[in-house]
């Protein structure tokens, strides 16, 4: 399974998990001549924890919206769609979620889907929404599902990191299992780094500031993804 210069459909959650996953993979994918298209269910308007002043819902919304166009548009996004479904409540828009996928995914020329696995990385119930989205759909159009995962040499760790930031009621509280990587992309560091810092409201200096520097050295050099065999079948 080849990733790059293929037709890419990438399904996320919010504004910035784009960045954090796959930012490197569509810069390179543009490079190697494929074309990415992104939904984004959200508008992420209930990321509020990182802001430095309070702000409306409304307001941040629009500004995350404003920030992923530009990052949209730095990293090589062919087609964005965001669909402005409510941010923490993706579990309970579903068919919604689904169907406004379906019709954006028909019109757009897709090889591979990719989205959150059933771990949604950090147990974040809108990214597992996501998933059980992503591989209805890539059933629906027949293609393979492949899924983020983190980089094998911090996965031991990383419950430890994603741990702090569950104490939430948009989080599930079983223990987060990891899918074991068999795709690892080497990308560059730099066009992540920016892109991450690119969403300003969330991120003020080093967007990596909570993970340790090993960690994040990992996370901006190495992007990891589960191809299953089976997710098209
Ligand atoms: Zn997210």
């Amino acid at each position: 399974m080849r990733l790059l210069g293929k037709n890419l459909l990438i399904v996320t959650a919010h504004p910035d998990d784009e960045s954090f996953l796959c930012a490197g993979l569509i810069h390179k994918n543009s490079v190697h001549h494929g074309r990415t298209s992104l939904i984004c269910a959200t508008n992420g308007e209930a990321g509020k924890h990182h802001l430095k002043k309070p702000t409306s819902a409304k307001n941040l919304a629009k500004t995350r919206r404003e920030e992923l166009i530009l990052v949209s548009k730095f990293i090589g996004i062919n087609r964005l769609n965001m669909l402005s479904l409510p941010d923490g409540r993706l579990n309970l828009n579903k068919p919604k979620f689904f169907k406004q996928s379906w019709t954006f995914a028909k019109a757009c020329p897709v090889d591979v889907i990719i989205s959150f696995g059933p771990d949604g990385i950090t147990g974040h119930l809108d990214h597992i929404a996501c998933y059980e989205v992503a591989i209805k759909l890539a059933k629906k159009i027949h293609v393979p599902l492949v899924t983020f995962t983190i980089p094998n040499k911090i996965l031991s760790k990383a419950s430890k990191f994603f741990k702090i930031r569950r104490i939430s009621p948009h989080y599930h509280d079983q223990p987060l299992k990891h899918q074991k990587p068999n795709l690892q992309l080497k990308v560059n560091p730099a066009i992540k780094l920016e892109a991450l810092r690119m969403h300003r409201s969330q991120y003020q200096t080093n967007p990596l500031y909570h993970f340790p520097k090993d960690v994040a050295k990992e996370i901006l050099n190495y992007e990891c993804f589960c191809y299953n065999k089976a997710s098209h079948d």
